[in-house]
């Protein structure tokens, strides 16, 4: 295995998918490849918890 780029989704910029991380992923059973960068996927990340503030579990919309 070699460190791969892979481009984010969100920013369209390169990011390395290092070989540590690939195993991580296969050692997880993940069969895709992440689509973004750390810093964006922190940034989801956080963003989500903002969105519900102090909710743990997923909530499904009442109404759908
Ligand atoms: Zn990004």
């Amino acid at each position: 295995m070699a460190d791969k780029t892979l481009k984010c989704k969100d920013c369209g910029e390169e990011f390395v998918f290092t070989e540590s991380e690939q195993a991580f992923y296969q050692e997880k059973g993940f069969e895709n490849e992440p689509q973004r960068c750390p810093d964006c996927r922190k940034a989801r990340k956080a963003q989500r918890r903002n969105d519900r503030p102090g909710f743990g579990g997923p909530r499904r919309p009442s109404r759908y």
